[in-house]
């Protein structure tokens, strides 16, 4: 039993090394006491305040990011519960650590940086016993499971096994955003294997060194996978994460409908993506059917954000047909018209009858009030693409949304000088406000972390069957609500991150009523669904 809000057994060097009890320097004298810590800690008791005070210290000595993501992680391994004090009451500092950019470093240096293992590891050789291998976790109250192939890491590509490093940062999400308690989530890598040549030769790479396996194998073991924790953990949500694309549609097509779960990458930027449309057209005093939102890249993100967006356009009262006539996309090989044989079938229903065009000429013509860029490539939002988007609109609306921040298609410092300071921009991952012309103009940040923490509390507070797409367009109107008008006016979509967890409650809350309205809710429901939820939410302070 790890939940660190049960009273424990433990006593002495052992208590002291266990992450979920140790309180360090903090046990109070009478703990010392009663723990037999007489001798093993320094004469004086920290509050956790001043332990936070030390470990904030010892953080901003570090010359560098990936430092701090090794400290930081040391911690969580050292006193859970202080890692979690410091991630939620310095969240703007830390989670840029924690999670994007600096988690894309660590995935690429995974191997490199490894110090003690985390999460569950599974390979095509467990076939016919992860069942078995699954009674190794400790945990018996398992409620959030969030698994990768690690085959496309942010916007980084194959990064095989190293890629256990989002399942873990996404999971320390949870628990930090939604107060998710850390010992009922569980981070698997479903190891099958690397295409990545350089990763396959690096003699400290600890995944499986061989290539991936594809097909009926693949789809064997994931199968196995979700069965087998369906079995083990029958309340508990899985969220897909990082999945190269085909297979990111492929798995939440053949398990949303009997199985608890969603993509995040479809599904919760989706739905962060409409939250800040929605606030774009409260800034620019528009309608969300008046909008004509141009995408660069067509793949998961860019294709889960326009499902999203086509369902709200229709909740509008526009016909499908309507929608679609909305929502224009550009890929590598151009915009994306019916003529194309190369089209990937989640392309084909936004394949506008036009001839074939280029980035440019489609922006010319189509004339868009929103960009969204999701391709993982970076720079390509370059000064003629953003003097053109302001030269059409007096203030346009640019999401340059590939992670990490190395990878955005331009950044903030960029969009605001080539449109002479006009352009409300957001990003994937975090970038400081920039001063221009005497004015703090605030990048906002589409961080999915704003939707899928409240999704998964909603989900776990009502025992949901099944997650809906009306789930995703309610999170994103509540959080599109909590956007204030001191954001807009500084150009902000987005709530500031210190009001995730109200944000977080507040979408748990919607998701859940959801789930009773749609009889998706296996637990009865409660008399004050809200303070129920708040009750939920872990809090790390001692
Ligand atoms: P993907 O590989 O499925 O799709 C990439 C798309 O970009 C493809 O359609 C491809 O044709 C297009 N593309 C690539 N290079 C291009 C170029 N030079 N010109 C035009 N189009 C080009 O990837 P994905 O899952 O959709 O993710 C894309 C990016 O979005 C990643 O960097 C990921 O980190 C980011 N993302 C951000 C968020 C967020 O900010 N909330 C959430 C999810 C994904």
């Amino acid at each position: 039993m790890t939940d660190a809000t049960q009273p424990t057994q433990l006593t002495g060097l052992a208590l002291l090394k266990n992450p979920q009890h140790n309180k360090s320097t903090a046990f109070t004298e009478e703990e010392r006491d009663r723990y037999k810590l007489r001798g093993l800690l320094p004469a004086a008791v920290s509050t956790q305040a001043i332990q936070v005070e030390r470990v904030l210290a010892n953080l901003r000595r570090k010359a560098y990011d990936i430092e701090r993501y090794i400290f930081l992680m040391a911690l969580q391994g050292r006193n859970e519960r202080l890692f979690y004090r410091v991630l939620i009451d310095h969240i703007d500092e830390v989670l840029p650590i924690v999670y994007t950019p600096t988690v894309g470093q660590a995935c690429q240096e995974f191997a490199h940086i490894f110090r003690q293992p985390r999460g569950f590891y599974i390979t095509p050789g467990d076939l016919g016993r992860i069942g078995e291998i699954l009674k190794n976790w400790p945990e018996h109250d398992v409620r959030m499971i969030v698994v990768t192939d690690g085959e496309r890491i942010l916007g980084l590509g194959d990064l095989g096994a190293n890629g256990m490093g989002i399942p873990i940062g996404k999971l320390a999400l949870y628990t930090a955003c939604a107060g998710i308690a850390p010992h009922q989530c569980l981070p698997v890598m479903l190891d099958v294997g690397t295409n990545n040549e350089s990763l396959r030769n690096d003699p400290l790479y600890l995944g499986l060194k061989q290539a991936r396996i594809t097909g009926a194998a693949y789809l064997a073991l994931v199968d196995e996978f979700v069965e087998t924790v369906q079995k083990a953990y029958p309340r508990a949500l899985i969220q897909f994460e990082d999945f190269l694309t085909p297979n990111a549609y492929a798995l939440l097509k053949r398990y949303r409908d009997r199985v608890l779960c969603f993509n995040d990458d479809i599904q919760g930027t989706a739905a962060v993506a409409l939250a800040g449309v929605l606030a774009s057209c409260r800034l620019l005093d528009t309608k969300l059917d008046e909008l004509r939102i141009m995408f660069l890249g067509a793949g998961s993100a860019a294709t889960g954000i326009a499902d999203l967006l086509q369902s709200a356009l229709i909740k509008t009262g526009l016909s499908q047909q309507e929608a679609r006539h909305r929502l224009w996309f550009v890929d590598i090989a151009g915009l994306v018209v019916k003529s194309r044989q190369d089209l990937a079938p989640h392309n084909q229903p936004y394949a506008h009858d036009l001839p074939p065009s280029s980035f440019v000429d489609a922006l010319k013509s189509v004339k868009p009030q929103v960009l969204i860029g999701a391709t993982g490539a970076p720079g390509l939002f370059d000064e003629e693409i953003i003097r053109l988007m302001a030269q059409i609109n007096e203030k346009p609306v640019i999401f340059a949304l590939s992670n990490p921040t190395s990878r955005a298609e331009c950044t903030a410092e960029q969009a605001y000088r080539w449109s002479d300071g006009r352009a409300v921009f957001a990003s994937g991952s975090p970038f400081a406000p920039v001063e221009y012309q005497g004015r703090t103009l605030r990048p906002g940040q589409g961080n999915n972390a704003y939707i899928f923490p409240g999704i998964g509390l909603g989900a776990l507070a009502c025992n949901a069957r099944q997650i809906s797409d009306e789930m995703f367009l309610e999170a994103a109107r509540v959080l599109a609500d909590n956007v204030s008008a001191e954001d807009l006016t500084a150009g902000t979509l987005y709530p500031p991150l210190a009001k995730i967890r109200q944000v977080s409650l507040e979408i748990a809350v919607a998701v859940a009523a959801i789930a009773y309205g749609q009889n998706l809710a296996r637990a009865p429901r409660p008399h004050d669904l809200a303070r129920m939820i708040k009750a939920m939410m872990y809090d790390p302070g001692y």
